[in-house]
């Protein structure tokens, strides 16, 4: 018998797992997923639990619903892989042999890796999980990128009646990074619906040089920030957090190059890496990337390694809708490779993201490695229904409906009725704005370039 060990039962694992099961000889093939635990989140809705739109139970479900049968799901925390002996070491001892290996163990947000960060936060996740309520200096800084920090932000907001907010991020490359944009829009309408928004001044601090990477996004994203009077700190390279710990202490953002954007309350989106065990293994980047064919997505140093999703260093967004279109490649070129046929199946960097913008609207984009997002229609030239690039009710309806698709379509590893890699019907040229050169943050991890 054959050895099939996906590591992450997340977004990506999950659907590969259940397609490859459908296409691998059950006689010869057995296939394991390895998770720590057995709660699959559904991360896009982080978004909406600060403000109260979602609940822990949207977001939440039992991982062993999505495993299909014919698949074993393993509970245990990865310790290491060692390549040159095919074994996956787990904590505890346990050891699993595999003829091939999938790596999806996603990336996760690290407070710790920006100095005074992680101690300002503390206090707020480690109440919150408590489920009492939040208190002490800790309450100044928050995140979204997990479920314990998103569900602490909502009572921080609901206490918030006004002051700076500052909305932040550390560094990039970042998971979804439309969603910081997101919070901005929504935070607008969150407070202009409790009658604080003349109350709360909205700050945007951003390592780049405009609202998004790419110069058409950027353009439209900037706008839209202007007009919900989000004031924009650009280039701004985070060295450290400032709190002070008394109820009138000064708290800041510090930039390397000593700016200080002063705030009362903070979210920030913290340094994003990819998992320890990638380290401990010797398989990653100085991010904990593991570094991959970004068309093959196979390993680029071990030929029965696969990359999938977030854990992955392609130069495309770190999005679930990515994982979704790179497993289609995956699998065709994982049959090819176990049949001893050359890999023809070619990821193009597919990323297909709603961006809700508030007041029950939302964009959409839709780009690749080599194609900005543009203006036009989706998926059907004319008809759409969903407008790119534009505020439609339409594309909210599908960032909504999204959440239903991912649990009973995405993760089964059902087929949905667009190609994996894109497609340029609907999409209108002329709306291209030529880029700038990409920016290259100030000291942290830098060395990545932010090419989503
Ligand atoms: C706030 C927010 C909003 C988002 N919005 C969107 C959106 O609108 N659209 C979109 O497409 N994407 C969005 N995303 C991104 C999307 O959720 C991720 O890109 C996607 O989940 C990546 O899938 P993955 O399988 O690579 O990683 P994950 O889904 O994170 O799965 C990784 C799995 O590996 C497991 N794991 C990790 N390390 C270990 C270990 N050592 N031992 C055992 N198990 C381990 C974890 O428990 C986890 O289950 C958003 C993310 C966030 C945080």
């Amino acid at each position: 018998m054959r050895q099939l060990v996906i590591l992450g039962g997340g977004t990506a694992g999950t659907m590969a797992a259940n397609k490859l099961r459908r296409k691998l000889d059950r006689a010869e093939w057995a296939i394991t997923v390895v998770d720590r635990d057995d709660t699959h989140h559904y991360q896009p809705g982080y978004l909406f639990l600060p403000f109260g739109t979602y609940t822990r139970d949207q977001v939440v479900r039992s991982r062993h619903r999505f495993i299909g049968d014919g698949i074993d799901l393993v509970l245990a925390e990865i310790d290491r892989v060692d390549a040159a002996a095919h074994t996956v070491h787990l904590a505890g001892g346990r050891e699993l042999a595999y003829d091939q290996l999938i790596i999806a163990t996603g990336c996760e947000p690290r407070p710790d890796k920006t100095p005074g960060m992680a101690e300002a936060m503390a206090a707020d996740e480690t109440t919150a999980r408590g489920g009492a309520g939040v208190h002490g200096s800790g309450a100044r800084v928050h995140q979204f990128y997990t479920l314990e920090g998103a569900l602490a932000l909502h009572e921080a907001l609901e206490r918030f009646t006004g002051g700076r907010l500052v909305i932040h991020i550390n560094e990039l490359p970042i998971k979804c990074p439309v969603a910081p944009l997101e919070f901005a829009f929504l935070a607008d309408e969150y407070f202009t619906k409790r009658g604080l928004r003349e109350s709360v001044e909205l700050v945007y601090v951003t390592p780049l040089d405009g609202a998004f990477t790419k110069a058409t996004c950027s353009k439209a994203l900037g706008y839209l920030l202007e007009e919900r009077g989000v004031a924009m700190e650009t280039d701004f390279a985070t060295e450290r957090i400032d709190v002070e710990d008394s109820p009138a202490g000064f708290n800041a953002v510090v930039s390397y190059d000593e700016r200080e954007v002063p705030f009362d309350l903070l979210v920030t989106v913290p340094i994003n890496l990819g998992q320890e065990w990638v380290a401990r293994s010797g398989l990653g980047d100085d991010m904990n990337y593991v570094p991959t064919d970004k068309h093959t997505l196979r390993s680029v140093d071990h030929d029965d390694i696969w990359v999938l999703g977030d854990a992955g260093d392609i130069p495309t967004s770190k999005a679930g809708s990515v994982a979704h279109f790179a497993v289609e490649i995956l699998e065709h070129n994982f049959l090819a490779a176990i049949a001893g046929e050359p890999l023809t199946a070619s990821f193009d960097g597919h990323s297909n993201c709603f961006i809700e913008s508030g007041y029950g609207k939302a964009l959409l984009i839709d780009f690749n490695y080599d194609t900005e997002p543009l203006a036009g229609t989706f998926p059907l030239p004319k008809v759409g229904p969903m407008q790119l690039l534009k505020e439609t009710r339409a594309n909210h309806a599908g960032k909504l409906a999204f959440r239903h698709i991912y649990w009973n379509v995405l993760l089964p590893g059902h087929r949905m009725p667009i190609p994996a890699n894109m497609s340029m019907a609907g999409k209108d040229l002329s709306s291209a704005v030529t880029p700038k050169a990409p920016p290259v943050p100030g000291g942290g991890h830098g060395t990545h370039v932010p090419t989503f």
